[in-house]
């Protein structure tokens, strides 16, 4: 028989852990995470590229249920946050509920008996709550060049580093100038021999305020606690009132540009690279890169700025689509992820025999109720959905709201009780979305006159949440019911007449 499960939870980064976490804590003991890989960490078990960092500060991101004195520095290395999570992991004993190699193949809602049906690597399942946790940056993306199969040499994305494949001596081919790329720049630059580096778009980068957090700092964390709470606490509300100018008054952001310029003007001296590193649209509109090295890494001799995307390779020699080249030993593709094309979209099927994917395409681009639920797939919750994404704060505290969201579903179906579901109301995912839309015409994603991956296809935005991280927490505090309908296991005729 197969084995069922009250609730499946896929994928174990901060999503997936923390709905284990929640879960638990909501007196739920039948669960299993199902994860492809064979550890826990997500984003910060992946991206293990030289340089790789969070941007937001460590007291931040982090769980506000799991605070961590320890830090070691103000904002934290990819090592530090994936031993975090394995500490998450063990502390809360989540271990036994996690299945590694288990990739989720398919998911396929049964109508009859309410619940999904789920095909991984290692075998079926069944649950009657699905909380999909894949992440909204975890499937890498190589863009189509023209003669990238034939190359001779080394070709890797930044989320699959090659640690066998020594760069010390080599010519690389750096593809890309987004957060991930700024931050390998730097730590690669003095072991190659040559770095060329394809800028499509130039970034606004701000200094990095750096330090390692000290040892009167973490003891006085570890004897008061609520040290550590009011750390954060300063932390958010920076981030809080900042938000004001991305969303409504981007105009403001000019002030913030001028430092930008700044920085880069301490380390680019060359007036004409200068040029091409500075953007030309509003700062904020693509997300705000820190680096404190990156601008000196690129004024180094050994570095090339071709401010041009990679057009084509041929051979070992890689070309721009401004005709520049040069030969390389090594491609490394900063290119970031499917972001608006989520995979896991493809793999859910819902009431009406359709996956997310197509649900989606139909209704023009990704959208889902309070970032959560979608008309036709009950029982089915996202982590970090359509428009949950942040472009200024920590990610943990819009994980942290759907977490709250995702127990008050699972405390709403037991209160309902019997086999029962909950499929969202296509009125409320509209409104709902016209409401997100509305907000989003102002912000500065849409207005700042660049082209970013928080933009569809068809240049809707379907990432960013439009507004503060406190609006984003009152709108997922509870399962309005008004926006579900009930349903409930069709009663056999016979036991129908009985019961009558
Ligand atoms: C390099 C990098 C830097 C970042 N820096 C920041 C930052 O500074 N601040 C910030 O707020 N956010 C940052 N982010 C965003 C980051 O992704 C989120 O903050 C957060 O880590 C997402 O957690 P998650 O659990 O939702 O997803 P992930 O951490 O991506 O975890 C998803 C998990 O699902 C698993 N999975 C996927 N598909 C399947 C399947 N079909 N079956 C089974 N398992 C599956 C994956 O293997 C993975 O373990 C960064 C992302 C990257 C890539």
């Amino acid at each position: 028989m197969t084995e069922h499960v009250r609730v499946a939870v896929i994928g174990s980064g901060f999503g997936g852990l923390g709905a284990a976490v929640r879960l638990r804590r909501e007196g739920v003991t039948d669960f299993v995470v199902l994860e492809r890989a064979d550890s826990v960490g997500g984003t910060w078990r992946d991206n293990s590229y030289p340089g790789c960092a969070c941007d937001v500060p460590s007291h931040l991101y982090s769980f506000s249920f799991a605070p961590h004195a320890e830090w070691p520095r103000t904002f934290s290395g990819q090592r530090h946050i994936r031993a975090y999570l394995e500490h998450v992991a063990d502390v809360f004993r989540l271990r036994p509920h996690i299945r590694f190699d288990s990739e989720v193949k398919t998911m396929t809602w049964d109508g009859e008996r309410l619940c999904w049906d789920i095909e991984t690597t290692r075998g079926s399942l069944s649950a009657d709550v699905v909380v999909s946790a894949t992440g909204p940056l975890s499937d890498p993306k190589i863009p189509d060049i023209p003669g990238l199969d034939s190359f001779p040499g080394k070709v890797f994305h930044s989320a699959r580093w090659d640690h066998d494949y020594d760069l010390r001596g080599k010519r690389v081919a750096m593809v890309g100038t987004g957060a991930s790329a700024i931050q390998i720049v730097p730590a690669i630059q003095p072991l190659v021999d040559r770095l060329t580096l394809f800028q499509r778009t130039p970034p606004w980068v701000m200094p990095r305020v750096d330090r390692p957090i000290s040892g009167a700092e973490r003891a006085l964390h570890r004897a008061l606690p609520f040290t550590a709470q009011l750390r954060r606490g300063l932390l958010w509300g920076i981030r809080e009132l900042q938000v004001q100018a991305f969303t409504k008054r981007p105009g403001e952001l000019g002030l913030v540009e001028q430092l930008a310029k700044r920085h880069m003007a301490r380390s680019i001296k060359d007036p004409a690279l200068r040029a091409e590193l500075t953007p030309d649209y509003r700062i904020g509109c693509k997300r705000i890169l820190l680096s404190s090295d990156y601008y000196p890494a690129l004024a180094r001799p050994n570095v090339d700025v071709v401010a041009s995307g990679l057009s084509e390779v041929r051979g070992s020699t890689v070309v721009a689509a401004d005709g520049s080249a040069a030969e390389v030993d090594a491609i490394v593709f900063g290119t970031g992820f499917h972001v608006t094309d989520m995979p896991i979209a493809d793999r859910v099927v819902g009431a009406e025999g359709r996956t997310l994917a197509e649900s989606w395409a139909r209704g023009g681009g990704m959208e889902a109720l309070r970032g959560a639920s979608m008309p036709g797939f009950p029982n089915w919750l996202t982590i970090i959905g359509p428009n949950t994404g942040l472009g200024n704060s920590s990610m943990i505290l819009i994980i942290e709201s759907q977490l709250n969201y995702m127990a008050d579903f699972v405390r709403q179906l037991g209160v309902l009780g019997g086999r029962v579901a909950l499929d969202a109301r296509p009125g409320a995912l509209r409104a709902w979305n016209r409401r997100v839309q509305e907000r989003m015409r102002r912000t500065v994603w849409n207005t700042g006159g660049c082209t970013s991956w928080y933009l569809d296809a068809n240049g809707r935005n379907t990432t960013i949440w439009p507004g503060t991280t406190t609006e984003f927490r009152r709108a997922t505090r509870r399962v309005d019911l008004g926006e579900y309908d009930v349903l409930r296991v069709p009663v056999p005729q016979k036991a129908a007449e009985v019961s009558a």
